[in-house]
């Protein structure tokens, strides 16, 4: 009995220190600050699909977008969680097998977890994007993409930029001119370009990422910006303002 009270009396005094370390250490994470986009039509052709995970004791939120044309879609990324995608498209009452083309912009996993509801879909991904989807391109027909290549897919016309930084491969697409999807690349805050936390870069190279959003920011046309955390801007020449090399 004597020694029972002994062990409770220990117990009594490692949970109290045990929660002010959680505490401590709770309070040196940096509250890491993204846009919560909801799933929703965004324009006449667009629609997002938000999905939430938890990450660094964090709740963060992903977008993948949604482009229509005619009877058909093609999709930018495929989401963090299979489940959350399929409640996505009944809530925006998308058929998936309507979809024939999946881009992606990097193979993190935050931006793939639904590929293979997508069965009609080509995938295309940049060819120096492969090594940790290659499953998936196992299972389905698709596509890797050069720097600068134009696609065409029923009435959109999509090009291709090799954004490097947040990885090796990753790539933005710009689609009918205006709409440009940045995935990773970029973050945006009051409206204007920001840099994306470096602890979600692989590699530590903003030199590379700074290149890659000055790439971006120069091309011809577009109107509205959509990222994969920080929500869309309609107004590019604002969010781009800062980033806009003259010399050229
Ligand atoms: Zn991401």
């Amino acid at each position: 009995m004597f020694k029972f009270k002994k062990k409770l009396n220990y117990v009594y005094l490692i949970i109290p220190i045990l929660i002010i370390i959680f505490i401590i250490f709770a309070k040196t994470i940096k509250k890491i600050d993204m846009r919560k986009l909801e799933t929703q039509k965004i324009y006449e052709d667009i629609y997002t699909i938000q999905n939430n995970f938890f990450y660094m004791m964090q709740r963060l939120n992903v977008n993948m977008y949604l482009i229509k044309t005619g009877e058909h879609y093609i999709i930018v990324d495929a989401g963090v969680n299979m489940k959350q995608v399929k409640k996505g498209v009944k809530k925006l009452q998308i058929n998936p097998d309507k979809v024939v083309a999946v881009f992606i912009t990097h193979s993190h996993f935050d931006h793939i977890a639904s590929l293979s509801m997508f069965k009609n879909a080509v995938l295309y991904a940049s060819e120096t994007e492969t090594n940790s989807f290659i499953k998936y391109l196992e299972n389905n027909k698709y596509q890797l993409l050069k720097d600068k290549q134009e696609i065409k897919i029923s009435g959109l016309k999509i090009k291709c930029i090799l954004t490097q930084g947040h990885s090796a491969g990753s790539m933005s697409y710009q689609i009918n001119k205006k709409h440009l999807f940045v995935g990773d690349i970029i973050g945006l805050k009051d409206g204007k370009v920001i840099l994306v936390p470096s602890m979600f870069n692989e590699g530590n190279d903003s030199l590379t990422i700074k290149n890659s959003i000055k790439k971006v920011a120069n091309l011809e046309g577009v109107e509205n910006i959509f990222t994969s955390h920080y929500g869309y801007s309609s107004n590019s020449k604002k969010a781009f303002e800062n980033w806009i090399d003259y010399s050229d």
